[in-house]
């Protein structure tokens, strides 16, 4: 506490941590650390309020630990949705999020493959359904505008946690905590910072994180239809020389479209009147939803890969965004996100309770190697699909259509696909990310 008082300036310090208690619970009438007890300082503070930021933030404050979130409090502002599977909805559930928010989203039952390239050597077509594996869903689709109002509201009704609607603008790691100034000139301090400040994350910055990009040249259109048939809660995927275009179910006779093309074909597309669009997708769903016609609202995302060197370091641990950024195939990018989410919780948690300071080196490292092979299979397994579907090269077609072949036609293999594209089996054996109420 001393250091970090000093670090703000004494007597000015805390005047400053009281002042902006005070606003928030003026305004918010949430709890705040007592700031005349001497444990002004919050245990973790969570950078960033996107989905990620928001489940790590509420799984952090069920813990039990003093947690303050400093994220503004904005309209969503893209049409994303997010197919959430295996273990998500289970997390959700467990945080009371799902209740709020599972009558806007629909149930994933099939997942269908299709080669769509027009190529010589052409992969059969691949249908994953749900009961082979004995599921009653994957998953659901959920417009992620629906689930962040969800996440808000919990997030609203705990009293462990602090909001600070503002944005971070210096974060500083100390020998004994983090300091934190928002662009409002409110100041914090925390043992442990969680950066789910996204792409451009300023907290892997202030922890000297690296991190390697690889621009992708792809982008990735997304929008939402209205059509004639029933989707029947089978999402499609048509694989396309340019990547992959997929109708997602959404609750009604309604789907989500993520189209994955060359970024000159995606500025194409984006340009066409409603009208158009309708029958681009029309076309490009070969009518399996029958008429099309395109709600409001499109968005483009300049696709990339981005991974850091490591996802904690100098009492900064990353999540979602910040720590892994991957093509929108497989549905995978935010699913990863609520797996940090659980596991930052889990760990701090442990640490907690056998009396550890959360953001000590040896927390991190447990989180880092928590994080690591998940990411990293991810990472290169959707890298590979990707890169599989792009080639010219005949040899590595013809490999994609025996791979595609195998899956489709072995039953073993493909429950073991199944399984592993909701997460991974060590992970499940492990018993990892019971994100649970403390005792
Ligand atoms: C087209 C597309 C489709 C996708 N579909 C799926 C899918 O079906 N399933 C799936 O699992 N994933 C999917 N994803 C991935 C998923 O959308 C992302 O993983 C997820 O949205 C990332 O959430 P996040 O909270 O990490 O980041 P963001 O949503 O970027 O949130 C970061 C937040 O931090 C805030 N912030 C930034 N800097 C600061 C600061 N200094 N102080 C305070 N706040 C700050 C930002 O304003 C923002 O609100 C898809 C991605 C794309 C592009």
């Amino acid at each position: 506490m001393h250091t970090r008082l000093a670090a703000f300036g004494g007597a000015n310090c805390r005047e400053q941590l009281t002042r902006s208690c005070r606003l928030e619970n003026a305004a918010r009438n949430v709890d705040c650390p007592d700031m005349n007890d001497g444990s002004g300082i919050y245990d973790v503070a969570v950078i960033g309020g996107g989905p990620a930021g928001l489940v790590t933030a509420i799984a952090l404050a069920e813990t039990g630990a003093r947690t303050a979130l400093v994220a503004r409090r904005q309209p969503y502002a893209d049409n994303r949705t997010t197919a959430l599977l295996g273990d998500s909805v289970d997390l959700l559930e467990r945080l009371e999020v799902w209740p709020r928010c599972r009558d806007q989203a629909a149930a994933l039952r099939v997942m269908r493959l299709v080669d769509d390239t027009g190529r010589l050597i052409r992969a059969p077509e691949v249908r994953f359904s749900c009961d082979e594996i004995g599921l009653d869903v994957f998953g659901y689709n959920i417009e992620n505008r629906a689930l962040i109002e969800a996440l808000e509201q919990r997030a609203a009704g705990l009293a462990g946690l602090t909001r600070y609607d503002d944005e971070a603008a210096t974060i500083s790691p100390e020998d004994a905590d983090v300091a934190v100034r928002t662009r409002d000139g409110m100041s914090l301090a925390a043992r442990l910072v969680v950066g789910a400040d996204g792409r451009q994350s300023l907290c892997r910055q202030a922890a000297g994180i690296e991190v390697s990009r690889r621009g992708l040249n792809q982008a990735a259109l997304t929008f939402n239809i209205g059509h004639s048939r029933p989707h029947r809660n089978i999402s499609t995927e048509f694989h396309t020389p340019q990547g992959p275009c997929v109708f997602v179910p959404l609750p009604g006779d309604r789907s989500s479209v993520v189209w994955v093309a060359a970024p000159r074909e995606a500025e194409r597309l984006i340009a066409l009147s409603d009208q158009e669009l309708s029958e681009a997708a029309e076309r490009q769903s070969h009518s399996i939803l029958g008429r099309v016609a395109v709600e409001a609202g499109r968005h483009l995302f300049p696709l990339g890969i981005e991974q850091p060197r490591q996802f904690a370091r100098a009492r900064i641990a990353l999540v979602g965004e910040a720590a892994h950024v991957l093509p929108p195939i497989g549905a995978q990018g935010l699913n990863l996100g609520l797996r940090d989410a659980a596991d930052i919780a889990d760990i701090v948690r442990g640490a907690m309770r056998s009396g550890e300071d959360p953001g000590a080196p040896q927390v991190l490292e447990r989180y880092d190697s928590a994080r690591r092979s998940d990411v990293a299979s991810r990472t290169f397994a959707i890298d590979l699909a990707n890169r599989s579907l792009l080639s010219d090269l005949l040899p590595i077609q013809s490999l994609r259509a025996a791979g595609m072949h195998l899956i489709g036609s072995v039953g073993a293999i493909r429950r073991l696909a199944m399984r592993e594209g909701l997460a991974p089996s060590w992970r499940r054996s492990r018993g990892h990310g019971n994100t649970s109420r403390p005792d």
